[in-house]
């Protein structure tokens, strides 16, 4: 169990910090430039047969029926959901706007306690079984790792200090709104839980990180308690996990939260839609503050919605609740 815990409590703390070390100092190719792809879902799922190396054997191609294997299965099924929500939804193609192929290596390592995105594809661990299960069982999960990719076409957040808990935490809106999409769950239907189900039934916890009650997520003895704040007063200053990234993206977690409560119905359309315009909102600033995007979600609520809208007032009396002053 000791050795189970230690890595578990670390992927609490650091969960998929691997994927932003990877994907610092990485370039993106120029969407459109070469050959123009066409924008439709191209999807492959490679197995690392428990080794490193990446990507890994391929299982699974785009329209190739299911395999033996629930994780190649349910990672390819999770690159569809993400795909699907941005697709209908939001009218983007893919993660870089122009049709990219969907990537996802299942069975990474041994008794690998994590998911990530490498700056080109998802990776997702198998888990120690003790304490964590596949990762690929999360539907919020596969969705947080390929809205990285996201972002890295986008806003391009720094992973860094305030920057950096903004860019895990969008990841964390579009991975609730891609299980929530897949669910047609509506925002007080929803769990707003990230990597439900991934703990084994030895742990006293119900995912990662709660969105509507960040700190609430698990309290375990041996895990300890979610350290996630709520609120700008426990905002935590730190120098570990690039400044805390994975501890304060609690607070516009649960801003985002309570814009999609406040105006109710399905998250992804009215909230989302607001969250969607700002992260691709040309010239938006890498090294973003809290205060800076909350500013930005007002102006694009207003833009889309108009001002002393039901959807701008959410908005702003969201980033209240939470104490983030614009
Ligand atoms: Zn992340």
């Amino acid at each position: 169990m000791a050795g189970a815990a230690v890595a578990a409590r670390r992927t609490l703390l650091e969960f998929d910090a691997v994927a932003e070390a990877g994907q610092l100092g990485r370039s993106a190719p120029a969407p459109g430039s070469g050959t123009a792809l066409t924008p439709k879902l191209r999807r492959t799922v490679f197995d690392a047969q428990q080794r490193q190396d990446l990507p890994g054997v391929p299982v699974r191609a785009e329209g190739a029926p299911p395999t033996s294997d629930p994780a190649a299965d349910e990672a390819y099924d999770g690159l569809g959901a993400t795909y699907a929500l941005f697709s209908d939804v939001y009218g983007r193609s893919s993660l870089d706007g122009a049709g990219q192929p969907l990537q996802a290596t299942v069975h990474y390592g041994i008794d690998y306690d994590n998911a990530f995105w490498n700056g080109a594809q998802i990776v997702l661990g198998d888990g120690d079984g003790e304490v964590f299960e596949r990762f690929s069982k999360s539907l919020t999960v596969i969705g947080h790792e390929l809205a990285h990719g996201i972002i890295q076409y986008t806003a391009k957040l720094i992973y860094q200090g305030q920057a950096g808990a903004l860019n895990e935490s969008v990841s964390d809106v579009f991975g609730a709104l891609t299980e929530q999409y897949f669910l047609r769950q509506t925002a007080s239907g929803a769990s707003w839980i990230i990597g439900e189900g991934l703990f084994t039934p030895e742990v006293n916890g119900r995912g990662l990180r709660s969105m509507s009650e960040p700190g609430s997520a698990y309290d375990d003895d041996v895990l300890g308690k979610d350290p996630q704040p709520a609120d700008m007063t426990g905002y935590v200053e730190t120098t570990s996990d690039n400044g805390g990234v994975h501890l304060n993206s609690g607070i516009p977690n649960r801003a985002f939260y309570l814009t999609a409560a406040g105006l109710g119905g399905y998250a992804w359309e009215r909230a989302g839609q607001i969250w969607y315009d700002t992260i691709t909102e040309p010239n938006f600033p890498a090294d973003c503050t809290f205060s800076l995007f909350a500013a930005a979600t007002i102006t694009a609520a207003e833009k889309r919605y108009g001002a002393g809208t039901e959807e701008s007032s959410a908005v702003q009396a969201a980033w209240r609740e939470v104490n983030v002053m614009v």
